[in-house]
């Protein structure tokens, strides 16, 4: 159920990516504690020695 929960708001993105509506969520990382039902959002940014969001080919 936790996973279906995941799955249904990266689809849900994915879309809103595909439409070019509302908020990225690019440089976001979203946690859920479904516990205590609570969402948080933290930003981070890219790691300059990443090879997929670090260096000159960063795309955000
Ligand atoms: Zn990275």
């Amino acid at each position: 159920m936790v996973t279906g929960v995941m799955g249904t708001l990266q689809a849900t993105q994915a879309l809103k990516q595909i439409l070019g509506i509302g908020q990225s969520g690019i440089g976001q990382l979203l946690m859920w504690d479904a516990l205590r039902m609570k969402f948080t959002t933290m930003t981070l940014s890219a790691d300059p020695a990443c090879p997929i969001c670090g260096g000159e080919h960063a795309h955000d």
